[in-house]
């Protein structure tokens, strides 16, 4: 696993925070904020952000 989680103390709440890595297409930083992705593992093992990621299924397609 790329990345160390940390964590935040919010109102309320703890909110974990983990930087997975960068988006190969555009080096945007990916991060899994309390279980959510907001990015892509491809099948050839890189990472995108969602609009990589559906950008180049659109050029699939
Ligand atoms: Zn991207």
């Amino acid at each position: 696993m790329l990345g160390q989680p940390w964590y935040h103390d919010e109102k309320g709440g703890k909110k974990m925070e983990e930087m997975v890595g960068r988006c190969d297409t555009c080096g945007k930083t990916i991060y899994c904020l309390d279980g959510f992705l907001n990015g892509v593992h491809t099948d050839s093992g890189s990472l995108q952000c969602f609009q990589c990621y559906e950008a180049d299924t659109k050029k699939e397609n």
